[in-house]
């Protein structure tokens, strides 16, 4: 067995060689019913278990990570799902942080299972953190024709038209992070997507230069933009034909399963991080298992 201990990262030379680590019984784990082997590292003397390894080292109610996710990405809240699962509400944040980020994880290895996209379309959807004078842009970008997800930023931007001048007085300056966001979207999707592929997007004036600068040798299509509002029936609502279809179907199962961009609702983030945290669990089970996959 080629287990390293996680203190001195020693391991042992061979499958068969017990020299440096061997064997020192099990336990059973109560959360989940498990018996889990131990195992003695004699250079330095301390004990592990393959528990060690796992991304659920120490967590003591294990069994719920997975029902936890999928309500979370079903639209119910943090504190419905405390009330579901009948634990306390800090632990459901502490497990939203973790299936966030482990979302994050397996989010990046199935990219790389994929062939380069050969046509995306990309785009922002506004939502706010607390208060509509606080509004977030959500930059996504998506797949034409299979639906998947391939990338998003959370970007803090300055409110705009009548809530200006209220929001200035109540928060003060707020910084437009979007160019930032978009370009550090731009950068971590480069590898996946083709060279010489069709990006399709509305016709913001601030995408054709980035589009330049980080996919020179694609075609870059803009399209009139027929978008919606915070309030009222969302991105789907145009009518007719349209060109950006495959993301706006996604933003609309955004909206429909992260329950804090419910349009009309209760819930709001109160901190773009974990919005992001939120995207990123929502995307992930829609790549898996939401959308027709040819490849699989
Ligand atoms: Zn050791």
């Amino acid at each position: 067995m080629s287990i390293k201990c996680p203190y001195c990262q020693q391991q042992n030379p061979s499958s068969e060689s017990r020299e440096v680590i061997t064997s020192h019984g099990s336990f059973f784990r109560k959360s989940d019913t498990a018996k889990v082997c131990r195992f003695l590292c004699k250079p330095c003397g301390k004990h592990f278990s393959l528990a060690t390894f796992s991304p659920c080292y120490r967590q003591k109610k294990r069994h719920l990570n997975q029902r936890l996710f999928e309500q979370l990405v079903s639209g119910v809240s943090q504190r419905r799902a405390a009330f579901l699962l009948k634990v306390n509400r800090k632990t459901i944040v502490r497990k939203f942080i973790f299936l966030g980020l482990a979302s994050y994880h397996y989010l990046q290895e199935d990219r790389m299972q994929h062939p380069p996209a050969v046509e995306i379309e990309f785009d922002d959807l506004e939502t706010f953190e607390h208060s509509k004078l606080k509004p977030l842009s959500v930059i996504a970008a998506v797949e034409s024709g299979t639906r998947r997800i391939l990338g998003f930023r959370v970007a803090r931007m300055p409110a705009k038209g009548l809530l200006v001048r209220r929001s200035l007085k109540k928060y003060g300056f707020r910084k437009d992070e979007r160019k930032e966001k978009r370009r550090a979207l731009f950068s971590e999707i480069k590898p996946h997507i083709c060279e010489h592929s069709l990006l399709k997007s509305d016709e913001s004036p601030h995408y054709p230069s980035d589009v330049k600068k980080f996919f020179p040798l694609a075609t870059h299509m803009p399209f009139k933009g027929q978008r919606g509002c915070v309030v009222g029936q969302g991105e789907l609502k145009g009518r007719g034909y349209d060109p950006l279809f495959s993301l706006n179907h996604s933003y609309a199962m955004f909206r429909a399963n992260v329950n804090r961009i419910f349009r009309r609702t209760w819930n709001t983030t109160k901190k773009p991080e974990r919005l992001a945290l939120h995207l990123a669990m929502y995307s992930l089970y829609h790549n898996l298992f939401i959308i027709h996959h040819p490849a699989r």
